[in-house]
């Protein structure tokens, strides 16, 4: 784990890191993008999530066409009186999205009460262009990044290729990010393991290390059975990792939803109610509902709600759960 302290000596603005250090690899022959100013004023959502109180936070997904970006700037107007923790851009498949996420994240920044989360990943960029991407960032006044790998762009299940001038895990990821200036840097976690990992040992060792090189905190993919999320807390934290991870859940409002937590879960799903809708979407938030609530019984640092840009089974979420959020 990079020492706080060591961050803090490390402050010195993108591309000037002192010799000798992991920081050599991320500023040589770098041509640098915008200057980088050091975000500062937001709080860092590394110390949100160990608070006492649980973090509550949404997901959104930066908009192709206008329409998207009506739909998502309605959600987003929706939810805010709700006045989550922290709200996240995710980026595009294959880096797709650099601008959209920026531009997003900024205006979340700047014309919302809302305080962003983006997320990147290393997907087709050189090391330049992570650190460019880092100091848009910094300029847009984003203080939080989630540093993930991605996946490769077309098959998810494919090859992963990296950049001739790229990086191969997210945790140099979360070291770039962390030398480049005071960032709260969150990663991703897999309660039924990474589908490209052989085993969840192995699993576990590189989600540890990925915390180690410097994350504050970790958000899951999300899953549709409480034990998963409390085995992958316990295994981590039994092999010494204190790293809060926060839960990451989706309402379930389809059929297609439900049978996956049926599978997941072994809760049988009624048939009666198959040919149903009403019927499946209030069965699978009352089974959402169920989950959250036990999920904060278990003590978890916080619930980051996967939204997909809509507002309305978040918010039915949030009332049910009113009473245990008190
Ligand atoms: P890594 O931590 O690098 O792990 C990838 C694989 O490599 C794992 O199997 C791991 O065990 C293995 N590994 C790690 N280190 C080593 C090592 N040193 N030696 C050998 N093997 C190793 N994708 C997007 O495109 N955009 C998003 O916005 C996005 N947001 C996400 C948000 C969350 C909360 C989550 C959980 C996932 C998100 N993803 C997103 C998906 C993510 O990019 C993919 O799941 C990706 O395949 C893994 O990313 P990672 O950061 O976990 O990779």
């Amino acid at each position: 784990m990079i020492g706080r302290s060591v961050i803090r000596r490390e402050r010195h603005g993108l591309g000037q890191l002192p010799g000798g250090t992991d920081g050599d690899r991320y500023s040589r022959g770098v041509a640098l993008g915008l200057p980088s100013v050091m975000p500062g004023g937001q709080p860092a959502i590394g110390d949100l999530v160990r608070a006492p109180d649980p973090t509550f936070s949404f997901e959104f997904f930066p908009p192709k066409d206008d329409e998207q970006e009506a739909q998502l700037w309605r959600a987003i107007r929706q939810l805010e009186p709700l006045q989550p923790s922290f709200v996240s851009i995710t980026y595009g498949a294959g880096g797709s999205t650099r601008d959209t996420t920026v531009a997003s994240t900024e205006r979340i920044a700047t014309e919302t009460t809302l305080l962003p989360m983006a997320h990147l990943t290393a997907v087709n960029h050189s090391i330049a262009e992570l650190r460019n991407m880092v100091g848009r960032l910094a300029e847009a006044g984003v203080r939080n990044i989630l540093a993930i790998r991605g996946d490769p762009p077309g098959n998810p299940r494919g090859d992963w290729i990296p950049h001739p001038r790229g990086l191969t895990y997210a945790a140099e990821l979360v070291e770039l990010v962390r030398h480049s200036g005071d960032f709260s840097v969150g990663v991703a976690a897999f309660p039924y393991k990474h589908p490209r990992s052989p085993d969840i040992a192995s699993d576990t060792r590189n989600f540890i290390a990925k915390c180690r090189s410097g994350a504050d905190f970790a958000i899951t993919q999300m899953f549709f059975d409480v034990d998963d999320y409390l085995r992958l807390r316990d295994r981590v934290a039994a092999a010494g990792c204190d790293t809060p991870i926060v839960a990451g859940v989706m309402p379930v409002t389809t059929l297609g939803t439900i049978a996956k937590c049926e599978t997941l879960s072994g809760a049988p799903f009624p048939p009666a109610l198959a040919d149903d809708p009403k019927a499946v979407r209030r069965l699978g938030m009352a089974q959402m509902a169920s989950m959250c609530r036990r999920l904060l019984d278990e003590g978890v640092p916080g619930i980051h709600f996967i939204t997909l840009n809509r507002s309305t089974a978040t918010r039915e979420l949030w009332r049910d759960l009113a009473p245990v959020r008190a």
